[in-house]
């Protein structure tokens, strides 16, 4: 279940000297406050959605929202309401959303790196995992590695799914039967996306 709604953030409060209460007519008693409401995600704020106003007589504790004041009240406060600004923590959703896609960015941007290393020097043990026909995965082994050719042992199973494709990488599915390909062509399966990660412990 996820919670979200949305809550109030009091920005600032002004006991003003001139406006008249409308209630009890003292002056000077009123204090005007200014709120902003924002949306939040598990009480995480995300954004800011406008501000709000009330007015309240120190005299009489009437209470007036700000489409309950008088016109000189609600004058008064349009005037504290564009002066005060709300504050950025109203945004921190937004942050931590900006924070993740950039650091996700950076983590994948460094796995193609190490990616680009493997496919370049290839080592006995790696493993590449490729697309094998329409909507079916599996892997193949490096066993030897030599100056232009990698030999590789092809996995016997296969997957359906390309997240699970762990489940079938083990030991035992591998046979003894090794085919020979050149690096180039190697490289040439991994840029056309056939082979699409390659994994070294
Ligand atoms: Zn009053």
């Amino acid at each position: 279940m996820i919670i979200y709604g949305t809550r109030s953030a009091h920005l600032h409060s002004v006991q003003k000297t001139t406006p008249i209460c409308p209630n009890c007519e003292e002056k000077g008693s009123l204090l005007i406050s200014v709120y902003r409401k924002h949306a939040h995600i598990f009480w995480i704020p995300i954004f800011p959605l406008g501000k709000s106003g009330a007015s309240h007589c120190k005299n009489c504790k009437q209470a007036l929202r700000s489409s309950e004041m008088p016109e000189h009240l609600k004058h008064e406060y349009q005037k504290i309401k564009k002066e005060v600004k709300g504050p950025i923590w109203q945004f921190s959703g937004m942050f931590i959303a900006l924070f993740v896609l950039v650091f996700a960015g950076f983590a994948s941007q460094n796995n193609k790196k190490l990616e680009q290393e493997y496919l370049n020097q290839p080592m006995a043990g790696d493993i590449y995992e490729y697309r094998v026909a329409n909507k079916q995965f599996s892997t193949m082994k490096v066993i030897e590695v030599d100056t232009d050719s990698v030999f590789i042992a092809l996995n016997d199973f296969e997957i359906s799914k390309a997240s699970r494709i762990y489940k079938i990488d083990k030991p035992e599915n591998y046979p003894d039967v090794v085919y020979g390909f050149s690096k180039q062509e190697i490289t040439a399966m991994y840029s056309s996306g056939k082979i699409f990660d390659i994994n070294r412990e």
